[in-house]
């Protein structure tokens, strides 16, 4: 037989995948892939079962329902100041997986440089790839993970078509700065590069920051694509509900791309999300302060077992550094898991290029519970 695709050939399962497995099979507490283990909030998924019963179920139109359109365009506004044509600029796509991927083979010609930030989303490099594009790493170095200016002057060039900026950045909980945005501004203006936004952690964010997009910043509006995931506003991760906000030029081409993918997304869980989308401020910030509760349990407890724990801004994760342990992270969420019966995620999985191996990362999206008995098993570890 021909060999099948070398991009896909030579990969493994994904982290997440392989950690929840584990923990399945050997009954841990698991804090390794990032999902809430409340079921989410209930009118929202009480409309969605709704929408069912009462015939929401055949093709909506491939851009999505106008009334969630409508919603996401009123909602970004109200939220983050953005002025979108709900007609003209905003998709709904089957998660924000499917989104970043039509982005990249929409925009991408072979040969093209995208520039990537590490540590990185395990989907970004393969999908890159397999666009056709040529990967331009730079490396983030912790605890600050921040933008520098001359890594960023050495990865783009000419041949620079797209960044992929991910902000609020998973996994190491962090929030880029106002400089930093209008750093990467500048370079995309002066390399005439489009900006792939990932901002599905957007609400995510604690003490009292508020999310800012890179398509705000000067020269950004019309290079910018700006991608949203309802399963992380709403806790309800497994949804596959993505938002993308871009201006008419960029969109009509992305639209090409998602009508070939999935073409459109289940019609009930759109009509719950653009529902849950008008709900009232306190909602959001109520799930938010609920999930900030949440992080400092496992930060106090974590802490108190001796562990250094990073600081954590925002998404579902906090890390904790074993740097000067003798174990890398791999070694220790291992361990962790056949030994303590705790699942968590080694960062590495994250640096394409393992240039970090002592960060561990654990999600907090849990009941108490969970968390408390995550920690008791994790005495001693
Ligand atoms: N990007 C990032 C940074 C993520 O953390 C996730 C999921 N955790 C996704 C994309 C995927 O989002 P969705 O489930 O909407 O496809
Ligand atoms: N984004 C989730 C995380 O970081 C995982 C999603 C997935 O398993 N693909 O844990």
């Amino acid at each position: 037989m021909k060999p099948v695709n070398s991009v896909y050939a030579g990969l493994g399962t994904t982290i997440f995948e392989e950690m929840s497995r584990r923990a399945r099979e050997t009954g841990a507490v698991n804090l390794g892939q990032g999902f809430p283990d409340d079921p989410g909030p209930l009118d929202v998924r009480e409309r969605a079962a709704r929408a069912v019963v009462e015939g929401w179920n055949q093709y909506p139109p491939m851009l999505g329902l106008p009334e969630l359109r409508q919603a996401i365009a009123a909602h970004y506004r109200h939220w983050q100041g953005l002025d979108l044509d709900p007609e003209r600029e905003v998709m709904v796509t089957s998660g924000a997986t499917e989104a970043l991927a039509g982005a990249l083979l929409a925009l991408i010609e072979p040969g093209d440089e995208v520039v990537l930030f590490a540590p990185m989303y395990d989907a970004y490099l393969p999908l890159v790839r397999r666009a056709g594009g040529v990967p331009r790493v730079v490396t983030l170095e912790p605890p600050r993970f921040a933008l520098d200016e001359a890594a960023l002057a050495a990865a783009f060039s000419d041949r620079t078509k797209a960044v992929l900026f991910n902000d609020p950045l998973n996994p190491t909980a962090t929030v880029f700065s106002r400089e930093d945005r209008a750093l990467l501004a500048r370079f995309c203006v002066a390399h005439d590069a489009i900006a792939i936004c990932d901002e599905v952690w957007e609400h995510i964010v604690f003490d009292g920051l508020r999310h800012e997009s890179l398509i705000a910043e000067e020269g950004m509006r019309a290079r910018t694509v700006k991608i949203g995931s309802a399963g992380k506003i709403f806790n309800l991760t497994g949804w596959k509900v993505g938002f993308v906000c871009a201006a008419p030029e960029l969109l009509g081409t992305l639209a090409k791309a998602h009508q070939f993918l999935t073409f459109t997304t289940p019609p009930n869980l759109q009509a719950a999300v653009a529902y849950g989308l008008s709900k009232e401020d306190a909602f959001f910030e109520g799930l938010r302060a609920d999930l900030a509760r949440s992080r400092d349990r496992l930060a106090a407890g974590l802490a108190a077992l001796g562990h250094r724990v990073l600081p954590a801004q925002g998404t579902y994760f906090l890390n904790i550094d074993i740097a000067g342990t003798g174990e890398d992270d791999v070694a220790f969420c291992r361990r962790l898991v056949s030994e303590h019966g705790v699942a968590a995620i080694p960062v590495s999985a994250f640096y394409p290029g393992g240039e970090v191996r002592s960060v561990v990362r654990f999600c907090f999206a849990k009941r108490d519970e969970t968390l408390d008995t995550a920690l008791a098993r994790m005495a001693g570890a």
